[in-house]
């Protein structure tokens, strides 16, 4: 396995690829979520490279970046145990050179859910995609769902800008009691572990309703609320939403596809899951 550090090196060593290429950008600190994404990129392509990049440019400026936790020699053992050709490790200076000055913005579908709440964020995931894109140059790019608004801007960025790749979506996958894993899991105390199952079970509550023949968004949206509001480290609800499953906007009536999601402060972190109601 290859670890570089420098674009140019990066882009040596993909021309010495023949075949396809999968590519699994993250931010590090793995876990089975990653190495799910990584597994799919190997079976389907002749080689499989990662990214590990804490993106500056997609921190707002009272969020994480500092603290983000960062694993490098662990994620290197995982990556080299799932057989990864490439691991492509910048620094932010290679990325992004003094006075960089050049942004991809992707409107519409970035106003709403975390775009509201983060507002450069999705400038900065749909930039360094880009970038990284042009770097890696992959056959085949792969995005987790449990992240569902960044693969409907990256699946608009890439379309939009006739880009080269095609974008799988890979299911999220989640801990025994159901919470989707993250990187940021681990900011959670005991307490609030147990306590963060609320987000699971919310869309289960969704799930089920929908089943059973209810249609009415607002009663869906309620019935999540009360049952979130019931646990008591559950702090803050950022949002509960109920849209169109690529447009974004809000649904009234729930139609096949519906994206529920859903953000949710449980002390230190806002953790967001989401499920697409089949
Ligand atoms: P991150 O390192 O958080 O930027 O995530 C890198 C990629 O892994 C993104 O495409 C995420 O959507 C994906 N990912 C993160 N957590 C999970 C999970 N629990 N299941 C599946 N994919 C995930």
């Amino acid at each position: 396995m290859k670890v570089i550090e420098t674009i140019s090196g990066m882009k040596k060593a993909r021309q010495e690829l023949g075949g396809t290429v999968g590519f699994v950008p993250t931010m590090g600190y793995l876990h089975e979520g990653h190495i799910s994404l990584v597994r799919y990129a190997k079976s389907e392509n002749t080689h499989a490279v990662v990214s590990i990049f804490v993106n500056p440019t997609q921190f707002g400026p009272t969020e994480d970046l500092a603290t983000y936790p960062r694993d490098i020699p662990s994620d290197l053992a995982m990556l080299e145990e799932c057989g990864v050709d490439i691991v492509f490790i910048p620094t932010p200076r290679e990325m992004y050179p003094r006075r960089y000055s050049t942004w991809v913005d992707v409107k519409k579908v970035t106003e709403q859910l975390e775009g509201a709440i983060r507002p450069e964020h999705f400038r900065g995931v749909a930039t360094v995609c880009n970038k990284l894109f042009n770097i890696v140059r992959p056959t085949k790019a792969y995005f987790g769902q449990k992240d569902a608004q960044q693969v409907v801007v990256i699946k608009k960025m890439v379309a939009e800008l006739n880009m080269n790749l095609e974008i799988i979506v890979v299911p999220t996958v989640r801990e025994p009691d159901g919470l989707a894993m993250s990187s940021r899991n681990v900011y959670l105390k005991p307490d609030e572990r147990q306590g963060a199952c609320v987000l699971y079970h919310a869309l289960k509550l969704a799930e089920k309703m929908w089943k059973q023949g209810e249609t009415d968004a607002h009663r869906i949206r309620q019935a999540m609320i009360k049952l979130i509001e019931e646990e008591p480290l559950a702090e803050v609800i950022s949002y509960v939403s109920i849209a169109d499953g690529d447009t974004l906007e809000e649904r009234h009536e729930v139609k096949h596809g519906a994206l529920v999601s859903l953000a949710v402060k449980i002390g230190k972190p806002r953790l967001i899951d989401n499920t697409v109601l089949e």
